[in-house]
C-alpha cells in the first residue's frame, strides 16, 4: 500500500527530530507602555532538504498524535533554555515563551522537571511563561493540578489564541492563568471593524478584571499598535514590531527596535496622537 502524505511527513519529522534538523525562532514582545522588550516567544521552525520549511500548525499535531510530542516538548524546553543562558552570559536581558502541548501536561510530574532543568542551566524559572491552547481532547479544566504546581513555582501561565477555538470563560476563572493573548484573528482588523474593536476591548478588560496581563498577538501595523495601547493592552507581538528571529539577531533588534519605537507612537501618548489626527482630519 502506499503511504498517506501523513505518514510520509511523519517519517520525515522523526528523521527530522532525531537528526536535529528542528530549530527555534524567538520573536520579540514589547510592553506598549514604554516599548522595552517584555519577553521572547520560542517558535519551533523545520527546514527539511526535501519537503522545505513546514509549518508548525502541519507538524505539530502529527507529533501529538503519534506519540512524538513529549520527545519535540523537552527538546524545545532543553533547547530555549539553553539559549536563554547564552544570551544572560551575554547580557542580552529577557525571558521566555515557549509553547506547550496540553498533552505534555498531562504528567505531574512535568513542573519538578522545567524546574530542575531551569535550575540546572541557572535561568530564572519565575520569569518563564509557558503558552496553552485548548484543544477539543485537551480541556486545560482537566489539568488544574499540574498548572498549579507551575504556578507555585512562580511560573507564568499564558491561555493563547483567546477567544478563538475552545478557550472558555470558565477556564479563565478557575485556571491560575498569568496573561491572555488575543487570537490575531480579532486583532487582524481592529482598527477597520467595530465588532473586533468591541471584542479586543472586552478581552483586555475581562484580563484586567481578572488579574492577568493582555497581550495582542499579529499586531501588523501602527494603526492597531496605537488603538491597543489606548486600550491599555499590556503587551504586543507581531510583524510591525518583529517577525520571528534567529538567536544571535535578539541582540542588534534590541537596539533597532529601542530606535525604531519613538517613530512608531509618534513620539507622543496614543490618545493625544489620536486626537490631533482627528482634529487634522476635521480641519
Ligand atoms: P502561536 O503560539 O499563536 O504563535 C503565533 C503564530 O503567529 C506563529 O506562527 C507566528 O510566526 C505567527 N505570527 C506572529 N506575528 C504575526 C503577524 O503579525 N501576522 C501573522 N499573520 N502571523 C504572525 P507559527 O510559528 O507558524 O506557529 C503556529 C503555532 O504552532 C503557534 O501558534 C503554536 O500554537 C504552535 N507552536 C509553535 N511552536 C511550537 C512549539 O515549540 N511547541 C508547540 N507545542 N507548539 C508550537
Ligand atoms: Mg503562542
Ligand atoms: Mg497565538
Amino acid at each position: 500500500m502506499k503511504p498517506s502524505a501523513d505518514d510520509t511527513l511523519l517519517r520525515a519529522f522523526e528523521r527530522a527530530l532525531a537528526r536535529g534538523r528542528l530549530y527555534m525562532a524567538y520573536q520579540p514582545k514589547i510592553a506598549l507602555g514604554d516599548g522595552s522588550l517584555s519577553r521572547v516567544e520560542a517558535l519551533v521552525r523545520w527546514d527539511d532538504p526535501d519537503l522545505g520549511q513546514v509549518e508548525p500548525s502541519r507538524f505539530i499535531p502529527l507529533a501529538e498524535d503519534n506519540g512524538w510530542i513529549d520527545e519535540l516538548t523537552i527538546w524545545g524546553l532543553t533547547n530555549i533554555l539553553e539559549q536563554w543562558r547564552t544570551w544572560r552570559d551575554e547580557g542580552v536581558d529577557t525571558s521566555v515563551a515557549f509553547n506547550i502541548s496540553a498533552i505534555s501536561l498531562q504528567h505531574l510530574d512535568f513542573p519538578d522537571l522545567v524546574e530542575r532543568l531551569c535550575q540546572s542551566l541557572g535561568v530564572p524559572a519565575d520569569r518563564l511563561v509557558l503558552e496553552l491552547t485548548e484543544g477539543a481532547t485537551q480541556p486545560l479544566i482537566k489539568l488544574m493540578d499540574t498548572l498549579t504546581r507551575f504556578r507555585i513555582k512562580g511560573i507564568g501561565l499564558a491561555i493563547d489564541d483567546f477567544g478563538t477555538g475552545y478557550s472558555s470563560l470558565l477556564q479563565l476563572r478557575r485556571l491560575p492563568f498569568t496573561e491572555v493573548k488575543i487570537d490575531r484573528a480579532f486583532v487582524a482588523d481592529v482598527e477597520r471593524s467595530k465588532d473586533s474593536e468591541l471584542i479586543v476591548r472586552t478581552i483586555i478588560d475581562l484580563a484586567h478584571g481578572l488579574g492577568l496581563s493582555a497581550t495582542a498577538e499579529g499586531v501588523e501595523n501602527t494603526a492597531q499598535l496605537d488603538l491597543l495601547r489606548a486600550m491599555g493592552c499590556d503587551v504586543a507581538q507581531g510583524y510591525l514590531i518583529a517577525a520571528p528571529l534567529a538567536p544571535d539577531r535578539l541582540a542588534p533588534w534590541i537596539e533597532e527596535f529601542g530606535a525604531r519605537w519613538p517613530t512608531l507612537t509618534g513620539g507622543k501618548p496614543s490618545a493625544a496622537a489620536d486626537v490631533e489626527a482627528n482634529a487634522l482630519g476635521q480641519g
